[in-house]
């Protein structure tokens, strides 16, 4: 019999070549494969599973919202995408304006056709993002990339973008003159490895960025919705971004993005100057509602804080340290042996990320137990242990 891997292989583009685990179902933050293996889930798909695998709330708010209006277009409204924005504007507490899309990419793609038209109104022609920086794989959003592996190969790109090293606030005052449209930047950086920059960046991005009247745009796609123990960054790093992108977390895994502008960042789009037949889709809509009224940040910031600790503990020649914050960090390699790290814990029972050759990330559903995270945190030794060896 064809394996489901040779299948997939088949069918499927190269692009993400052949993943090495297949998934059938899953409960909380345990998954199952199609071979009854079980995995404790513990990158949560990317950051994506915020209530973890058929959450009651999340299978009874999608099931009710199917079985009775699936799809409007956005040339009719319908309650699920009102109550959606007026939660986010409720939790994000400044006068903001919403537009919703279905991925982060899309979230991101919005924030840009935002800064561009405020460029254009104000005679600014340049943007500025970060090395190593993720926002996204369509092309406005990747020419913000600043992965040379992913981006090179596709440029030249239509817009002058000068990326600058994450974390180094001079550099970026350097970069940022009065002819700069936007500099868009993550809280931390995901992709990159789960990388936080010194204490204080993102604020002083936003002196430079006010000083110079550029838009800053804080890409929390990765970093909202309770992942840090806050429902977003921004929150806890003491600023107010001009724009904001959402998607991963927000929809549980349904597909939603959504991009906010606070403030006249609101305001900046006119009619017709920017639209999705599937953004605001009821019900990825009534799923992110589900997952707002769900997510418990005290919880969050306790499980958070015992996974950290836990790491913080173990002394292991490969090992080197932990970085990030919440529910949101990595574990830094000594040696590049992510991958027989990632290799080792799925046989170990648990799913985990090898985000950079260097760093193990873990972002687990934000309802992972504290039993769940004690169980993980024991057997992390012996996975060390066998990827040092293997
Ligand atoms: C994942 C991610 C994106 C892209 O989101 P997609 O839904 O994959 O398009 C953009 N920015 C950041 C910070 C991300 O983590």
């Amino acid at each position: 019999m064809t394996s489901l891997f040779d299948r997939y292989e088949t069918a499927f583009m190269p692009n993400y070549g052949v993943p090495p685990v297949a998934l059938e179902r899953g409960e909380g933050s345990v998954v199952w494969g199609a071979d009854g293996t079980e995995y404790l889930d513990m990158f949560g798909g990317i950051a994506v599973s915020s209530l973890g695998h058929a959450h009651p709330a999340l299978v009874e708010a999608v099931s009710r919202q199917v079985a009775t209006l699936a799809h409007t277009s956005n040339l009719i409204v319908h309650p699920r995408e009102v109550e959606l924005a007026e939660k986010l504007l409720g939790l994000l507490g400044a006068p903001a304006k919403v537009f919703l899309a279905n991925s982060g990419t899309e979230a991101n793609e919005a924030a840009l056709k935002l800064a561009i038209k405020y460029g254009k109104s104000t005679g600014r022609g340049y943007f500025v993002a970060a090395e190593m920086g993720f926002h996204g794989r369509t092309l406005g959003a990747l020419s913000l990339t600043g992965k040379p592996s992913i981006r090179d190969q596709f440029g030249p790109f239509p817009l002058d973008v000068r990326f600058v090293p994450y974390g180094d606030a001079d550099a970026l005052a350097e970069a940022v003159d009065g002819d700069c449209a936007a500099v868009f930047l993550e809280p931390t950086q995901g992709e990159a490895g789960v990388v936080p920059p010194p204490d204080g960046y993102m604020a002083r991005a936003r002196e430079i960025t006010s000083a110079a009247g550029a838009l800053l745009v804080a890409d929390e796609i990765q970093s909202a919705i309770g992942r840090t123990g806050h429902w977003f960054a921004h929150q806890s790093d003491g600023y107010l971004p001009d724009i904001l992108t959402l998607a991963k977390g927000l929809g549980g895994g349904l597909p939603i993005g959504a991009c906010v502008g606070f403030g006249p960042a609101g305001t900046i789009f006119a009619k017709g100057d920017h639209g999705s037949t599937f953004g605001g889709n009821p019900v990825s809509c009534a799923a992110a509602l589900a997952v707002l009224d769900n997510v418990d940040l005290a919880h969050v910031q306790a499980v958070a804080a015992e996974l950290r600790a836990g790491l913080e503990a173990i002394s292991h020649p490969l090992l080197k340290g932990v970085r990030g914050r919440g529910l949101w960090l990595a574990a830094v390699l000594t040696e590049d042996r992510g991958a027989q790290v990632q290799a080792a814990a799925q046989r170990a029972g648990f799913l985990v990320n090898a985000v950079q050759p260097d760093a193990i990330r873990l972002a687990p559903p934000l309802v992972i137990t504290s039993a769940q995270v004690q169980t993980f945190l024991t057997a992390f030794p012996s996975i060390l242990d066998e990827a040092a060896d293997g």
